[in-house]
């Protein structure tokens, strides 16, 4: 399938970068977000990234601007009518991603594929709220998006051979690392890392050690590049929170319960870097 014009709904940490690796890859790109000054946000966050390459001799001021023509505000959902690849990197919320792929699918091309950047909800389940299930496909991405290489695709059950070889297709023309993976809670990528995570919290939870404490063991310790609560923070700690409480639901194993520290912080809005505060304070930067 030959994919021209990409939408990228969500104009947060994730949703700008995607947005700015497929402007860079010569796709002609919308990014979406509910109101004007959440995708002038995102869009101030492509110009930074941008920049910092010009800066830094990786590409000419003529590259840059090339790139930011090929992007294009929206915050007209039907815009999606001009789309072949949707790509949705919205809240970590199921309830907000099905609302969202029903609308998508009223207003999409028939031959347009929905992929869902979500770092843990059942990308069946999201197929289901469409006609199209055998379109809807997960491309999960890391995060920050212009460095990280890898893209985790999720098959739903009933996802199509096609659009599976068309996102694989699209994700190495995005310079990325594809890697196929079937459709469980947490894909593989956060079953393994966001149980870590908890597991670090719990710690400083139960007064095992300071959260600097628990950083420095596990970096220098085990080789990690940064810490688990340094992580968590750059994550978002409410995107943390929503991946275990659908690992937790999802497999029905205790094992998986969310650290009550972790939402705690959450309901304080300390949300990590995005918010200013977290496991650590960032309020100076
Ligand atoms: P974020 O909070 O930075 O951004 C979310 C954006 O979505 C916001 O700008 C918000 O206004 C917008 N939004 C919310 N509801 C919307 C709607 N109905 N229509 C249009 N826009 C809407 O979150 P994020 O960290 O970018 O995460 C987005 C998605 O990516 C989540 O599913 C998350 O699990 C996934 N993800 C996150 C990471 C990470 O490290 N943060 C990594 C991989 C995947």
């Amino acid at each position: 399938m030959n994919i021209q014009t990409i939408m990228v709904i969500g104009a947060g940490q994730m949703g700008s970068g995607i947005a700015q690796v497929c402007a860079m890859a010569g796709y002609s790109v919308y990014l979406h977000d509910l109101k004007e000054e959440f995708v002038e946000k995102g869009m101030n966050i492509v110009h930074k990234n941008l920049s910092r390459q010009v800066e830094k001799g990786r590409m000419t001021e003529e590259e840059k601007g090339a790139v930011l023509d090929r992007l294009t505000a929206s915050t007209e959902l039907k815009n999606a009518e001009k789309c072949d690849l949707i790509i949705e990197a919205v809240v970590e919320n199921m309830e907000v991603k099905t609302n969202l792929f029903k609308i998508l699918d009223e207003f999409a091309p028939e031959h347009a594929i929905l992929a869902s950047n979500t770092s843990s909800l059942p990308i069946t389940e999201i197929a289901a709220a469409t006609k199209r299930p055998e379109k809807v496909i997960g491309m999960h991405f890391m995060n920050p998006v212009p460095v990280m290489k890898l893209v985790e695709i999720i098959r739903g059950l009933q996802t199509a051979d096609e659009v599976y070889e068309t996102i694989e297709a699209v994700s190495r023309k995005l310079s990325k690392v594809p890697v196929e993976v079937n459709d469980f809670p947490g894909f593989i990528s956060n079953r393994i890392l966001m149980p870590m995570i908890n597991e670090a919290i719990f710690a400083v939870y139960e007064g095992v050690a300071t959260p600097e404490a628990v950083d420095e063991i596990m970096k220098l310790g085990m080789n990690h590049p940064m810490g688990p609560l340094t992580l968590a923070d750059f994550i978002g700690l409410d995107t943390c929170l929503y991946i275990m409480e659908t690992l937790h639901e999802g497999f029905g194993d205790d094992k998986y319960r969310p650290c009550p520290l972790l939402r705690k912080y959450v309901k304080a809005g300390w949300l990590g870097k995005k918010s200013g505060k977290g496991f650590y304070d960032y309020q100076a930067n």
